[in-house]
């Protein structure tokens, strides 16, 4: 396996690296949105791209690996189940066939057509068990159903059995909050992306889909989504004001993140919230993303290098956990 060594002689994986294939670049238009035409434009042809920009930024930030994600929303932006079913399959072969010709640079996540939650099951199966897919990607909502409907058990159970975690992303909401009205700049990865995924968790959480699923592992990216800065006051109001009576089997809210939640530093590159990550998580439960190509990969990789931890812990977070829970064998 060709695996590249960089000077610093620390080997790293990285969890949120995006791309796009020709036929799928449409799925965007939501997250097209929260950006101008000449930056998305630019964005398109970078997720595009594999050997040409990609490979050597990788190569220039000591990056040794991307675990690669089709572009938010992607396949949960369509609406038709069959059509769902099929493009998944598509671009699940896509990504199989170039990480065959490129072994020890990309893995991959299934993107799952949860449109139908038992075929998106299956090829969870298909892609972990034939193609040797780390897990799924799933970016937000499934038209406008969250990861704690009922309906999605079926995933769960497939992806507890197959121990392989799901990696929640953001993705355009419902519906713009009535919040955001007057300021509609705030829409989108400045600001309610973050709060719609760590609110997407809560409801997992809530949701009892941990309870039905005790080894089940999510992921989050972008430091946890706002969770690790939240935990002691979500404790407290949660003994007190659990007004709905909702009975956790397994702790208080704060012993599910800790225990089946991971998060990414994805599309962060600052000590304050990794320290914050570090302290409410511990390094077992830290993993690195960049966020290519909506950042640059020498952000990411810099900042973990250099940043005001340990050695051990860096390892963790740079390959050692990747390793042990995506199974990789780098
Ligand atoms: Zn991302």
């Amino acid at each position: 396996m060709s695996t590249l060594t960089h000077p610093l002689n620390m080997k790293i994986v990285a969890l949120e690296e995006h791309f796009v294939i020709p036929e799928l670049v449409g799925y965007g238009a939501s997250t097209a949105a929260t950006q101008t035409p000449a930056a998305w434009q630019k964005m398109v042809g970078l997720l595009s791209d594999f050997l040409e920009k990609r490979i050597p930024e990788m190569d220039k930030g000591g990056l040794d690996m991307q675990v690669l994600s089709l572009n938010s929303p992607g396949i949960q932006a369509e609406s038709d189940r069959q059509v769902a079913i099929s493009n998944s399959m598509l671009v699940n072969d896509f990504l199989m066939s170039l990480i065959a010709q490129h072994p020890g640079r990309f893995a991959g996540w299934a993107a799952l057509p949860l449109q139908d939650p038992k075929a998106a099951a299956d090829e969870l199966e298909r892609t972990v068990t034939q193609f040797g897919f780390c897990g799924a990607l799933i970016n937000g909502h499934c038209q406008g159903k969250y990861l704690d409907h009922p309906d999605f058990d079926v995933v769960w159970e497939r992806a507890a059995a197959l121990d392989v975690p799901i990696y929640l992303h953001p993705a355009p909401a419902v519906d713009v909050a009535h919040v955001y009205q007057g300021h509609e700049e705030l829409v989108g990865p400045i600001w309610s992306w973050g709060v719609d995924t760590g609110t997407q968790a809560m409801r997992i959480i809530l949701g009892k889909v941990f309870d039905r699923h005790p080894t089940a592992k999510l992921i989050l990216g972008h430091m946890g989504e706002l969770l690790p800065y939240s935990l002691w006051r979500m404790d407290s109001r949660w003994e007190r004001d659990n007004r709905h009576g909702i009975e956790l089997g397994l702790g208080r809210p704060s012993d599910y993140v800790r225990r089946n939640i991971y998060i990414t530093t994805s599309g962060v590159a600052s000590a304050q919230p990794l320290l914050c990550a570090l302290l409410a998580m511990g390094a077992d439960h830290i993993l690195i993303g960049t966020d290519y190509p909506f950042e640059g990969i020498s952000v990411a990789t810099e900042f973990l290098r250099g940043a005001p931890i340990s050695e051990i812990d860096k390892a963790k977070i740079a390959h050692q956990n990747a390793e042990r829970i995506l199974h990789l064998k780098c």
